[in-house]
């Protein structure tokens, strides 16, 4: 197995494992892990509903954490995880980031940025973000679907 498919699947283990602490806190089952090189920025998982914070997607957190961390604002070195599909609010924050690369595990219906009608995070005609990150889905997608049907997710 390649140096870098075993770190990717490291890493969205790590957002699994977020997931599962958000949804013991009550909130969505997300988690998120920014890294650049071998190195995470910034990891969360998400703080809504029960943070009753509309903006605290587990993404959102990461995006600015990470900046935070970085001292910059563009990271276009940088890969993003998360164990589903970056909705509108989120791709809009890795956009405008200029996050390289995004992987995610499941698709996000209706309301994601690469596989629903409105492609924020995959467009390519929006001047001022210029090329869109690289994105691969589906990176251990049974494994994060079981650990939500244990939770009781559907
Ligand atoms: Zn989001």
């Amino acid at each position: 197995m390649p140096a870098n498919l075993v770190f990717d699947q490291q890493m969205m283990r790590r957002c699994i494992e977020l997931a599962a602490s958000a949804k013991k806190s009550g909130n969505s089952p997300v988690g998120c892990v920014i890294t650049l090189e071998t190195e995470i920025l910034a990891e969360a998982g998400e703080l809504c509903p029960a943070g009753r914070n509309p903006f605290a997607h587990a993404e959102i957190l990461v995006v600015a954490a990470a900046m935070e961390a970085a001292g910059r604002e563009k990271l276009p070195l940088a890969t993003l995880y998360t164990t589903n599909e970056p909705c509108f609010l989120c791709s809009f924050a890795i956009r405008e980031s200029r996050i390289g690369r995004v992987v995610f595990s499941v698709v996000t219906p209706e309301i994601g940025g690469a596989t629903s009608r409105y492609p924020i995070l995959s467009a390519r005609d929006l001047a001022r973000w210029g090329a869109p990150p690289r994105i691969e889905q589906g990176l251990l997608a049974d494994e994060y679907d079981k650990t939500r049907r244990e939770q009781g997710e559907d």
